[in-house]
């Protein structure tokens, strides 16, 4: 059979992708190989070092034929030239911290990003001796005097958790490499469906595939996407050896769920406006923040940048702490639970003094941008592929209590 081009459609991409019918039983959806040893040839080489693309199976945690068929269809969807899957978003940026970053180096991340990243890059790299730059990088002015002449990467995320404030990719990327840097954007909100920071000048990308493309919230895994070269390099060196790989079961789940990538966007993208013009009428509602409506301070750049305007908002309310209580007691069909991007609708109260404590700890401008953004705290919805009318009324209903 012959296999899907490159530049076919998204939906036909996210189907066939990366599969085949098995050669042996015809069978036309991918098996799940749990097998953690194959059947080596007698002269097979025991070190990773001579480890290629024609090298065959030899022990899952090198490749797997289930892990390498989710790693093809991601990085067609992405337009990369490949992807490793790991067992979780945060071991893919363990990993490229590692291969990429050595003693010495300096590092420019987004002040405000996925928790745990933001509290790796305070912690564990100056732990390392690599020095960390937080930085808005909503504002590319902000880059361009933070970046030196040892910095060697600039680590973005747009939309960002939790404040869904966009970076502009294509203007950091020319910064980041003006600069001799490398550029990472952490794509988890945005999906190959709405954004290809490849395509647009990013040396790598970042996913949880907990999020979106796994899409259901039944497994954990994470990938990393960029130049074929360095990622083979980055597999060999970082990748094998520390082990962080995604178990065949989860890859063949999140295959699965990545089939119905498109449709599912589509579909949170249309409630998730629905659900945010109501709740920007609805009078115990103080602020929504949703790329997809005009009164998002970056609406021109989410229309320039993303091609769907995902299923993530935040809205304020008065008392957002006392609020959650309600919220988590009252809501019927919207589960009060943390993570994104499930069938589910899910719905989690941030509140901005916690996380500035926990994680951000910013100050000045820096400080100011956040409050403009989520005031006292957020509510931070996914939402879900429910009725979008349902969803509403289930806010509706809890919003009415407070
Ligand atoms: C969830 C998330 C991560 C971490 O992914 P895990 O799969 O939980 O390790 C990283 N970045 C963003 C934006 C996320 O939402």
């Amino acid at each position: 059979m012959k296999k899907p081009e490159h530049q076919t459609g998204i939906r036909t991409l996210a189907v066939h992708a990366g599969e085949q019918p098995d050669p042996s039983t015809g069978a036309s959806a991918p098996n799940i190989v749990m097998s953690t040893t194959f059947i080596a040839e007698p002269d097979a080489s025991f070190s990773v070092e001579g480890l290629d693309e024609e090298t065959p199976f030899i022990y899952t945690r090198w490749g797997n034929p289930t892990i390498d068929q989710l790693e093809r269809k991601l990085a067609a969807l992405e337009a990369a030239e490949a992807c490793i899957a790991f067992s979780s978003g945060m071991a893919a940026v363990t990993a490229l911290f590692l291969h990429t970053l050595e003693s010495g180096d300096h590092v420019i991340v987004s002040d405000v990003c996925y928790a745990a990243t933001a509290e790796m890059t305070s912690d564990l790299l100056p732990r390392m001796g690599i020095s960390v730059t937080k930085v808005n990088l909503s504002d590319p002015d902000e880059l361009r005097r933070a970046a030196t002449p040892r910095t060697r990467l600039v680590y973005a995320e747009t939309p960002c958790n939790p404040l869904l404030r966009l970076t502009d990719i294509g203007k950091v990327a020319e910064i980041a490499a003006s600069a001799g840097a490398r550029l990472v954007v952490d794509s988890t909100f945005a999906t190959p469906v709405a954004t290809k920071p490849l395509t647009l000048g990013a040396d790598y990308v970042v996913h949880s595939l907990t999020k979106y493309l796994g899409g259901h919230g039944d497994a954990i895994g994470g990938a990393l996407l960029g130049p074929a070269g360095e990622l083979a390099d980055l597999r060999k060196r970082v990748a094998i050896r520390t082990g962080g790989i995604i178990s065949p079961f989860n890859a063949w789940l999140i295959m699965r769920g990545m089939a119905t990538l498109p449709l599912r966007m589509r579909a949170h993208a249309e409630g998730a406006l629905k659900v945010a013009r109501f709740l920007e009428g609805h009078p115990r509602v103080k602020r929504v923040i949703y790329p997809g409506l005009p009164s998002h301070p970056q609406h021109d750049l989410a229309v320039r940048q993303m091609g769907n305007f995902s299923g993530m908002l935040t809205f304020q309310v008065e008392d957002g702490q006392a609020a959650a209580k309600v919220l988590a007691e009252r809501l019927g069909i919207i589960h009060y639970a943390v993570s994104l991007g499930h069938h589910r609708s899910l719905v989690f109260y941030l509140s901005t003094r916690e996380l500035l404590e926990s994680s951000f700890r910013l100050t000045g401008e820096q400080l100011v941008s956040y409050r403009e953004f989520a005031g006292d705290g957020v509510f931070r919805l996914s939402v879900g592929l429910e009725d979008p009318d349902d969803l509403c009324n289930d806010l509706d209903r809890a919003l009415n209590h407070l």
